[in-house]
C-alpha cells in the first residue's frame, strides 16, 4: 500500500467522474475579487496503514484501526475524485492518524495517539521525520510557490467523520469547515454550500459543523503562513454514514460536490 503521495496534472488519470471539462483554475471569487484561485487537494486522514517497523504496536488495535479512529473512510475517493475532474494536485496520506496524526500541529497533545505512548522521544522524532515532516514540507512548500508566483490558493482538505459520537446521533451530513474571521473562506463555503444544496435537497449542510475550522488543524497552521488574501483553507467534513451507504448514492454525491465547487 502506498504511503503517501501526490498527483500532479500531468500525473492524473482519466476521471471517473462526468464533469464537462477539466480546469486548471476554479472560479472561487468573492464580490472584491474576481481572481481566478489555483486549487489544491490533500487528504491527511486517507487510510489505516502502519508500516511493519510499527505493528507490534497495534498488534491488540485492529479493530480501532479499521473504525474511524484509525482512518477517514472515503476521504481519499473524494479527494481523489475532486483531484481528478478539477485538475488540480492532490497530496495524501494512507498512513493511520494513530501513528502521527497529520492534521495536528507538532507541539498538539494528540499528535501521537495511546498506541506509541510507550515509545522514547528519539522514536517519535522519526515518526515525525519519516511521516509528517516530508508531508506538511510538501504542501506548504507548494503552497508558498503559488503564493509566490501571484496565484491565490485555494486548498480543499478532505475528512470524513462518524455518524455517531458519544452515543449520540449527529445532525450533519456534510460540512465546511473554515476560519470565520476570513471573508474569503465564508464566502467561498457559502458559495459551494448554496451549489449543493440546489441538488442535493434534505442532506444537512453546515458551515463549521461538526467542528470548528479554526481550531488546530493543517489549514490553521498554513492561515498563520499567509494572510487572507493569498490562502484560504477549507476543511470539508463528511458524514461515514453517506459513504456506507449504496455506492451509486455516494457517487452521485462526490459528484454533486465536484458540480458545486466548479459553479
Ligand atoms: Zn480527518
Amino acid at each position: 500500500m502506498q504511503r503517501s503521495g501526490r498527483i500532479g496534472l500531468r500525473g492524473a488519470a482519466a476521471s471517473t467522474v462526468a464533469v464537462r471539462q477539466a480546469i486548471h483554475h476554479v472560479r472561487l471569487s468573492t464580490r472584491r475579487t474576481r481572481r481566478k484561485a489555483r486549487l489544491l487537494v490533500t487528504c491527511e486522514h486517507g487510510g489505516n496503514h502502519i508500516p511493519p517497523k510499527y505493528a507490534p504496536l497495534f498488534k491488540t488495535g485492529a479493530g480501532i484501526l479499521a473504525s474511524h479512529r484509525g482512518y477517514d473512510d472515503g476521504a481519499l475517493t473524494l479527494a481523489v475524485d475532486l483531484s481528478q475532474a478539477l485538475a488540480a494536485p492532490l497530496h495524501y496520506s494512507t498512513v493511520s492518524r494513530l501513528l502521527v496524526d497529520l492534521n495536528r500541529s507538532a507541539s498538539h497533545v494528540e499528535l501521537h495517539s495511546t498506541f506509541t505512548a510507550g515509545l522514547t522521544d528519539a522514536h517519535r522524532a522519526g515518526i515525525l521525520e519519516h511521516f509528517y515532516i516530508p508531508y506538511r514540507t510538501e504542501v506548504e512548500e507548494k503552497i508558498d510557490r503559488w503564493i509566490k508566483a501571484g496565484e491565490q490558493v485555494v486548498h480543499v482538505s478532505c475528512h470524513s467523520f462518524t455518524p455517531f459520537m458519544h452515543g449520540r446521533l449527529r445532525c450533519v451530513e456534510i460540512g465546511f469547515l473554515f476560519d470565520a474571521a476570513r471573508p474569503r473562506e465564508l464566502a467561498i463555503c457559502t458559495q459551494w454550500r448554496r451549489a449543493l444544496q440546489r441538488t442535493c435537497h434534505g442532506l444537512r449542510i453546515r458551515l463549521n459543523a461538526p467542528y470548528n475550522g479554526a481550531s488546530d488543524g493543517f489549514t490553521t497552521t498554513l492561515r498563520q503562513r499567509h494572510g487572507p488574501e493569498h490562502y484560504a483553507g477549507i476543511e470539508i467534513e463528511i458524514n461515514q454514514r453517506l459513504v456506507h451507504g449504496k455506492p451509486k448514492g455516494w457517487r452521485r454525491l462526490r459528484h454533486a460536490l465536484i458540480e458545486a465547487l466548479a459553479s
